[in-house]
Order: structure tokens, then sequence, then C-alpha cells
């Protein structure tokens, strides 16, 4: 059984557009309490439960203290906008490169809108900026937001960067009313600066 309700909507995203598949290597931002990772280990085969497959591998980090997760590499007490977080989670990939990007990070709502907005977006655009870093050719990203002004500039960034990119509004969320995520498939890496 999932750990909470927000696995329904990695389930519901997943089931619509097929985005983890056996083999991938999958990075979940904003894991805990972990359903998404219990979620992506059995999509990916971490565990090798089906041996006709590939292995895939989950590595997942939250701010907060974190129970392991069966088949998932779990940084607890990390966040996500740090140096020092992001050089664990390189370190952990070694030369691998990631195919799913997930983050379903949230700080804490202040109850006020337009600062919500802000703060969750400025998250996303930390979490954009490592993805790029470490995501393979093709992959898949998603995040989470909280709807306002600023969604639109960073759809258009994405668009940069990717072939296709949703907006969804999950049935699972729908209690959450300005919750959407934003899914970017087809990732194009950036041509490297000389
Ligand atoms: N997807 C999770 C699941 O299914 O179990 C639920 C995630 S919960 C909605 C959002 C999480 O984002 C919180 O646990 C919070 O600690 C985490 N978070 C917020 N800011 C973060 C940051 N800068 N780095 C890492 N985690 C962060």
């Amino acid at each position: 059984s999932y750990r909470c309700r927000s696995a329904f909507k990695l389930i519901e995203i997943d089931d619509k557009y097929h985005i983890l598949k056996p083999g991938h290597v999958v990075l979940d931002c904003g894991a805990a309490p972990g359903s998404w990772s219990q979620v992506a280990v059995r999509r990916v085969n971490a565990l090798g439960d089906d041996s006709e497959a590939l292995m895939g591998r989950v590595i997942g980090v939250d701010l907060q203290h974190m129970n392991t997760v069966p088949g998932a590499v779990i940084l607890k007490e990390c966040d996500v906008t740090a140096d020092s977080t992001q050089q664990k989670i390189s370190s952990v990939l070694g030369k691998t490169k990631v195919n799913v990007f997930l983050s379903d990070m949230a700080p804490n709502a202040t109850g006020i809108k337009s600062m919500d907005h802000e703060i969750i977006m400025q998250l996303c655009y930390v979490a954009l900026t490592f993805a790029i870093r470490v995501m393979a050719r093709q992959a898949t990203f998603v995040c989470k937001l909280w709807q306002g002004p600023e969604q639109r500039r960073f759809e258009a960034i994405l668009e940069q960067y990717f072939e296709q990119v949703k907006i969804i509004k999950p049935r699972a969320s729908r209690s959450d009313s300005a919750e959407v995520f934003l899914l970017a498939k087809n990732f194009t890496p950036p041509t490297p600066k000389k």
C-alpha cells in the first residue's frame, strides 16, 4: 500500500502518458513520505521483480526525514536546491543520466496565494536548472506547481528544451484547486558553450 494519497496523482499521469518504463533512471524530488518513489520503483522494475525486463533505478530526495523505500536510494534531510545535495545526487548517478525527473516539491504554504505561487515557481526553476544538467536525451520532466502569473513563462522555457509540454490536472488533486503538473517530454540537451 502507498504511504500517501499523492501516489494516485503519479499513477494517473503515468497510466495516461506512459512515462515510467522498465530500466529507467528516476529522480524523485520532494519524495517524502515516499509514495511516488514506491510507484516509480514498481514501474521501472527497480527491484527486479520482472526478471525478463530491464532493471531501473530510483533516487528519492527530500528536505524532511524519510523512511527507506525498498528498491530506491533515499537522500533524506537534503535540500534539492543546495549544491551539496546536487553533488550527492550526481555522485549516486555516477555516469548514468536521469530518464525521468520528477518534482512533487512544495514549500510550506503561507496561504497568501501570490506568495506561495512565487515560492513554488522558484523551486520549479531550480529543479529545471538541475534537471538540464542530469537528464539524458529524450528524458521526461514532471513538476508540480500552484497556478499563477509565472506559469506561462516557465512553460515557455520548458518549450525550449522539450518537444512537448502539457499541463495536467489529475483527478486525484482536485481538492487542491491551484495545483497542476507540467509534463515535458523528449528533452534535447543544450549544446555546450565553447
Ligand atoms: N510525492 C510525495 C509522495 O508521494 O510521498 C509527496 C511530496 S510532498 C507533496 C512535498 C515534499 O516536498 C515535502 O515532503 C517537502 O519536504 C519537499 N520539499 C520542499 N522543498 C524541498 C526542497 N527544497 N528540497 C527537497 N524537498 C523539498
